[in-house]
């Protein structure tokens, strides 16, 4: 690798969606006088009587929680999009309009009011999984569901408004804008090749090894050279695959694990229960064969030096590029020297 990467300002072409981070290796040792978090470090209950999410509990809308034992999966009583709302679309001058049609749920990861993902052992995580890919299979089905996006919103930092393990899965009739870029760059790059973009990058830094954090038998959680995100890390697996349902018993296990790890590994790192956004990016389901996606999930957390110091993304940040101080190899370091 370049050692002009770690000492120089240069900027860092994702090719998975077309767009440019610019990293300033040689900023990440100035002081730090801004803004700092709150850390929450309430224990928490197993069981909350006032959590909306919580077995048994009556959520705002007067449906009662089942008592469930381990995932439990609802439509969200306040959805973002419509299933059954009317169609249209208009162009007026330059004011262009299209409706849009979904579904949205709400996965609760555990019963278990106090856990988190990085608390729940491999064997519960993987039942987290596979209520994702009977999901994935249930909306994808749909005529009207062209996409599924399966992520986790953790921690007040990050907006997520109930302390109770979950996540959501929004389904919808057309590609949200990450997706489209994803799906373009990709389509193009198998045109081309024949291969899968996120295939080749993957034999490109498993051969470097410099940024890679975590790997078992079937997925690899590295840090993309693109990252935008202090800590940012993806799981890919190692196989070509489009979507989660191609993974087989044992690689659900091995996805169950690396999700484990990486979760782990961020709670040591500033000693906190770690916040993040996660998601899913897979194949639409739009019934093409989109045999051009190599699904993955990406972890994009805020923290920057600390449990209490978070990475803002404002001015130059709005306005121009994301920008980064720590590179991904510095990050990618820190994060190694974590995993047991
Ligand atoms: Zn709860």
């Amino acid at each position: 690798m370049n050692t002009d990467l770690q000492d120089f300002s240069h900027k860092r072409y994702n090719i998975l969606t077309g767009e440019w981070v610019l990293v300033s290796p040689h900023r990440a040792k100035r002081p730090w006088q801004g803004q700092n978090e709150s850390v929450s470090i309430e224990s928490r209950p197993k069981h909350d009587e006032n959590c909306y999410l919580c077995a048994g509990n009556t959520r705002i809308n007067g449906e009662q929680n089942p008592d469930y034992k381990d995932v439990f999966v609802f439509t969200n009583d306040f959805a973002a999009l419509q299933y059954d709302s009317n169609s249209f679309s208009s162009i007026e001058g330059l004011l262009k309009v299209e409706s849009e049609q979904g579904i949205c749920k709400v996965i609760c990861f555990s019963p278990d009011h106090s856990k988190s993902l990085a608390d729940m052992d491999v064997q519960d995580i993987n039942k987290v999984v596979k209520a994702w890919q009977n999901e994935y299979t249930e909306l994808g089905s749909k005529d009207m569901i062209n996409y599924v996006q399966i992520f986790e919103n953790k921690g007040a930092v990050m907006g997520c408004s109930n302390p109770h393990p979950h996540g959501q899965i929004w389904s919808q009739s057309t590609l949200p804008n990450e997706v489209d870029k994803k799906d373009k760059h990709q389509k193009a790059y198998f045109s081309q090749t024949k291969n899968s973009l996120l295939g080749d990058y993957l034999k490109q830094e498993l051969k470097a090894n410099e940024r890679i954090i975590y790997q078992n038998e079937h997925f690899v959680v590295l840090t993309p050279f693109w990252a935008v995100w202090p800590f940012e890390t993806m799981i890919i697996p190692k196989t070509w695959q489009k979507d989660i349902t191609s993974m087989s018993k044992t690689e659900t296990l091995a996805f169950a694990d690396a999700i484990s790890v990486i979760t782990k590994t961020y709670d040591r790192l500033f000693e906190c229960s770690f916040p993040y956004s996660s998601g899913i990016h897979q194949a639409p389901t739009n019934g093409q064969e989109n045999k051009h996606w190599h699904w993955h999930m990406s972890f994009y957390p805020p923290l920057l030096r600390s449990a209490t110091v978070k990475k803002f993304m404002v001015g130059y940040e709005m306005f121009g590029s994301p920008q980064r101080d720590i590179t991904a190899e510095q990050a990618v370091k820190r994060l190694r020297e974590l995993i047991n």
